[in-house]
């Protein structure tokens, strides 16, 4: 059965983040833009309202909210708010999501329940999943940071770039090789605490969009890991991080999704409001079909996000849906926050409307999480003459 109806829980949540968005997100979201700094206090008000961790299982102190679907729901409303803050948000399921997966009870129970708990000054837990190094991006096959194993522990040594929450992360989820030899076969993914010696965050990055969030690099300098804290077996690490992929490259989409209904919605009522030649742009076809492409394309990408995320609840493969759907939203994303700055005409170039930031913040959907071309070679890979 297709439906295309959202539960009562659905529509709870979905008007809840879209509240709490609306109220909370969008009026730091500018000056958190402007200073490219992260916005604690709005993260504190989304720890308490549980918006960060009500995704994870009850047991270790989530909201028990555990629906890839839901979850979809919730993320586009966030990012509606703004893209950089859903992206910091996004970064503590990317961290939990492989534990949630690979990890045993004890590091369920230890992790994922730290990550629910506020941290000092009641801020609340981030967490970092450390993967991209600067020579092994699109391909982790080609990862230099190793652990070598000595005596119940290894040893973690590398430097991972372009890593969201590095430096005010609490829990890094690192991916690293026992094996260089073997490729993604050696690629062990290890549960590292940021207060262990040798855990060196670096440089914060200056970007172009989703600048209140913070993304860094950080070095591994003979870190002791407890082998307690190994994630899965020696060379599940690839594994682990493409069933990760499944959950949240449908998210990463629903982000799309949010930041291009955001960029929509303001269009549709400057078109209504704006007038030329003595009538309201939207009376000239060229914008108003302009707006129609937006609202069919934000539709079909939803659709896409939605059709992957109950694929993944039902217990179905779901890797080519979830890079379909992250793919195509991206490039809607892309595509519709351009048309909105067209729509807006100079007024869309200048930054006292946020039209510009929408744009901005679009672009990284076609880079993180597996660019626009990777997601393609997912989907190619899987097709079937
Ligand atoms: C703001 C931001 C936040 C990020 N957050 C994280 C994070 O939290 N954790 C993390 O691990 N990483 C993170 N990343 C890294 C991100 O996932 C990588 O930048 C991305 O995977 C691409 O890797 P790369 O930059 O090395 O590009 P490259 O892999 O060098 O790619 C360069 C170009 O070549 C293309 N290309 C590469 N291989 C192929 C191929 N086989 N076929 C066709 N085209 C190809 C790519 O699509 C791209 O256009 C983040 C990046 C940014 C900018």
């Amino acid at each position: 059965m297709i439906s295309f109806t959202l539960t009562d829980e659905q529509r709870e949540f979905r008007d809840m983040a879209h509240k709490f968005a609306e109220k909370e997100i969008r009026p730091v979201a500018p000056e958190a833009d402007e200073k490219e700094e992260v916005p604690w206090d709005v993260l504190e008000k989304a720890h308490q309202a549980g918006l960060i961790t009500y995704s994870f299982p009850e047991r270790y102190g989530g909201g028990g909210v555990e629906s890839v679907t839901t979850k979809a729901i919730v993320d586009e409303e966030i990012f509606w708010g703004c893209a950089g803050i859903g992206t910091i948000i996004g970064g503590v399921a990317l961290a939990a999501t492989p534990i949630l997966i690979a990890g045993t009870d004890d590091q369920k129970m230890k992790y994922v329940s730290r990550l629910c708990e506020p941290g000092a000054g009641g801020r609340p837990r981030l967490g970092a999943y450390a993967l991209t190094e600067p020579g092994a991006g699109s391909d982790p096959a080609g990862m230099i940071t190793n652990a070598r194993r000595e005596r119940g522990k290894y040893i973690l040594n590398g430097y991972k770039t372009f890593i969201t929450n590095a430096g005010i992360a609490d829990v890094y989820l690192v991916f690293a090789t026992v094996d260089p030899s073997r490729g993604t076969d050696g690629i062990t993914a290890f549960i590292v605490e940021k207060d262990w010696p040798g855990v060196n965050p670096g440089k914060k990055e200056k970007k172009m969009g989703i600048r209140a969030s913070h993304t860094a690099t950080i070095s591994f300098d003979d870190v002791e890991v407890p082998a307690a804290n190994r994630l899965g077996e020696e060379g599940e690490g690839f594994k682990i991080a493409m069933k990760t992929f499944d959950i949240t490259r449908t998210h990463i989409a629903a982000g799309a999704i949010g930041v291009a209904r955001a960029a929509y919605e303001y269009a549709l009522n400057y078109a209504h409001e704006r007038r030329q030649f003595g009538k309201p742009i939207f009376s000239f076809q060229a914008i108003a079909f302009m707006l129609a492409e937006m609202a069919m394309e934000i539709d079909a990408a939803r659709l896409l996000a939605w059709r992957a995320g109950s694929l993944y609840d039902e217990g179905k493969p779901c890797a080519q849906e979830a890079s379909m759907a992250k793919a195509f939203a991206a490039d809607v994303a892309m595509k519709v926050t351009t048309d909105a700055v067209q729509i807006l005409g100079g007024y869309g170039y200048i930054r006292e409307y946020p039209v510009e930031k929408w744009m901005r913040d679009a672009k990284i959907m076609q880079i993180y999480e597996g660019t626009a071309q990777i997601q393609r070679l997912v989907i190619s890979r899987r097709l079937k003459a």
